[in-house]
């Protein structure tokens, strides 16, 4: 049996000498070829870069940090990178999911960032939703940051809520084109809408509701449908699963008659396929569209939530 080629996270070594290069690179803002980001709004990675681009509608360009294939948690940034946020009209991103991203912030000027953190309710903890042994984090991960769980944009109803509060700040900044913005949001969360809408019923009367996944991406989505969600790793994929924590999930899929272990596209699936290995349970993809890929089952969000649903439906046994 073959499996499509998965990319791998980048070692952590490698993002902590990046981010170190970026700090020594604070202050530097005139590197060349940074001056196209002017009058673009620079975005953090792929869900903000998409609804920022649906309401935008081409009025203004829209760049954005994480490039495709990168795993947006451990995002490291080139002093480009940091150039462009200094140099951009508006910086859109969440703070607490992409430290990185957060350090860099400091350098921007405040009147031109919008943080949709606070629109996106993030209510959810990651001590609350991961209760597995993680043993194996190091303290200066998570210190530093919020332990919000960040994943906002797979709850169609918070993605459309982060839609709204980007639709005002374009339209506050551009006042000429707000009636554009402001049709371009109604009909992004039109669509939003109508994939909630899909998902409550397609998920309303399933076999099981319990979703063992990778890394603990689906907590506001699991919560939005009644669904309970038990990640191998924690919020972040680079929190690698103790011998301790597999076998806590490796016993929960064999009480609760878990069929399928859901891994995603841009994180190795070692631990997703120890778990399915060690109860027999099938492997499944589940992704948390962090970013968009040739690998993605899908060109956007809308297509890949819709395989997430098919996959959900069949993994579940849902009616
Ligand atoms: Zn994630």
């Amino acid at each position: 049996m073959t499996r499509p080629p998965l990319r791998r996270a980048l070692p952590a070594l490698v993002a902590a000498t990046a981010v170190a290069l970026t700090a020594t690179a604070c202050g530097s803002t005139s590197e060349a070829g940074t001056s196209s980001a002017e009058g673009s709004v620079v975005t953090s990675f792929y869900p903000i870069q998409f609804a920022t681009q649906q309401i935008a509608g081409g009025k203004i360009p829209v760049t954005v940090l994480t490039k495709p294939g990168a795993e947006p948690h451990d995002l490291e940034l080139a002093p480009q990178d940091v150039g462009s946020m200094t140099q951009a009209k508006l910086v859109i991103y969440a703070d607490g999911f992409q430290p990185a991203v957060d350090d860099a912030m400091g350098q921007v000027d405040a009147a031109k960032v919008l943080d949709v953190a606070d629109s996106a309710q993030l209510t959810l903890t990651a001590a609350e939703e991961d209760s597995h042994d993680h043993a194996g984090e190091s303290e200066s991960d998570h210190a530093a940051h919020s332990s919000d769980d960040p994943h906002f944009w797979l709850d169609p109803q918070r993605y459309s809520a982060v839609a709204r509060a980007i639709a005002a700040r374009l339209s506050k900044d551009d006042p000429a084109n707000a009636a554009t913005y402001s049709t371009n949001a109604d009909a992004f969360v039109g669509r939003l809408t109508v994939l909630d809408a899909e998902f409550e019923k397609g998920l309303s009367s399933c076999g099981s509701k319990v979703v063992v996944t990778s890394h603990a991406a689906f907590g506001y989505l699991s919560q939005r449908y009644g669904l309970e969600q038990h990640g191998i790793s924690g919020i972040s994929p680079e929190a690698e699963p103790s011998a301790a924590g597999l076998q806590q999930i490796s016993d929960l899929v064999r009480k609760e008659k878990v069929t399928t272990i859901y891994q995603e596209t841009l994180v190795e699936p070692k631990f997703a396929e120890t778990v399915a290995t060690s109860t027999g349970a099938t492997l499944a993809t589940l992704d948390p569209i962090e970013g968009i890929t040739s690998e993605s089952a899908g060109k956007d969000y809308f297509e890949v939530m819709r395989s997430n649903l098919a996959a959900l439906e069949k993994g579940l046994n849902c009616r």
